[in-house]
């Protein structure tokens, strides 16, 4: 599989870039040839082609072997850029754009037909996303288009978060990798689309929480699918993304709702051979079984749950019992990603 792009390079081995400015140039030279550069953003890495040439988007869907009803969200870096791709912005929209951009919220909006349809997957709108990561946002005004950009990981499996997880995920698949250091955030955007005037659904919960959107719009609603434990593909999704498996190590998860003691009784009922169990630090002091920890505030959840989905690979685990995060605020988001991750098996203990 190649690259599309009459400059296409070899994807041998993927081309580690610097944050410097002669290779951010280099970066962007790639991607105006249509090839795909993945590139650090606040949320996670994004692997990024120009969005309007259609050939590159389809080897970003081809890289990552994503189902092509699965729409990616474009990045710009002014609401001129969003004004030539989108249409009809509601003036809800740029309030929030205001208070929230640069930064991780994605805004679904009625589509231009300068859109290619292979970036929205055939629907009539498009994800508009203004990052805030000096990399990303320097790239972008140096192609001087949006890129189409969806997260860097083999689709399915964990999002990347470092270098390190692109390189996994991607050696041999794209042309290069720009190295911004870790991601800040560490779980994707919050993606909200507008029912009413004054009124927003989160398709996707993220940094961005429903309080901190309830300061500028008056309704915010919790779309369902995103606390159901049940697989959404029977039903039906306002967004593709939700009903496809996602951020899943090759470990089984099983994600426990317990305090600690009610976790450790769990975990004690099943003795398995390679489990290990991902707990709060706090939890940590004579905690009996094989652990790690994954922060013990949400930002520090959020910030860390990838990496230890793949740590968890890379230690051979064969069940990985995570105690669950809280439902609210940031927590949202990351147990939003555990719920998948898990594959819908989650305990009430
Ligand atoms: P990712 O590219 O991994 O960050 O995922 C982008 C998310 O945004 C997916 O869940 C998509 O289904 C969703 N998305 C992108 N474009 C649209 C759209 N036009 N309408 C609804 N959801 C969208
Ligand atoms: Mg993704």
């Amino acid at each position: 599989m190649y690259p599309a792009g009459s400059d296409s390079v070899s994807m041998k081995d993927i081309i580690c870039l610097t944050d410097s400015d002669s290779d951010l140039e280099k970066a962007a030279s790639l991607l105006k040839s249509g090839n795909v550069v993945a590139l650090p953003t606040e949320t996670v890495y994004g692997l990024a082609a120009d969005a309007t040439n259609r050939d590159a988007v389809a080897a970003v869907f081809a890289a990552k072997g994503r189902p092509a009803d699965n729409p990616l969200i474009i990045h710009v870096t002014t609401l001129e850029m969003m004004e030539q791709y989108a249409e009809d912005i509601p003036r809800s929209a740029y309030r929030l754009a205001e208070k929230f951009w640069p930064g991780p919220l994605t805004m679904i909006l009625p589509k231009k037909s300068i859109v290619p349809e292979i970036v929205t997957g055939g629907l009539d709108t498009v994800a508009v996303r203004m990052p805030s990561h000096p990399v990303m946002r320097k790239v972008i005004d140096l192609v001087g288009k949006p890129l189409a950009a969806p997260s860097a990981n083999l689709s399915g499996s964990p999002s990347p978060t470092t270098l390190k997880h692109v390189k996994d995920d991607m050696n041999g698949r794209i042309a290069a990798v720009v190295d911004g250091g870790e991601c800040t955030v560490g779980v994707e955007s919050t993606v909200i689309c507008f029912d009413g005037y004054d009124s927003v659904r989160i398709l996707r919960p993220g940094f961005i929480t429903a309080d901190d959107l309830r300061k500028v719009v008056d309704e915010v609603i919790i779309d369902e699918n995103i606390l159901s434990d049940v697989v959404p593909e029977v039903k039906e999704v306002r967004s593709p993304g939700m009903k496809y498996k996602h951020y899943s190590p090759a470990a089984r998860v099983v994600l426990v709702c317990a305090d600690i003691e009610g976790f450790k009784k769990y975990v004690a009922s099943r003795k398995e051979a390679g489990m290990c169990c991902l707990i709060y630090d706090k939890d940590a002091q004579n905690f009996p079984f094989n652990y790690m920890t994954y922060g013990s505030d949400s930002e520090e959840q959020a910030k860390q749950i990838f990496s230890r989905l793949r740590e968890a690979d890379e230690k051979g685990v064969k069940t990985l019992y995570v105690r669950a995060p809280k439902k609210d605020g940031v927590g949202l988001a990351v147990y939003n990603r555990l719920i998948r991750a898990a594959g819908y098996e989650v305990v009430e203990s």
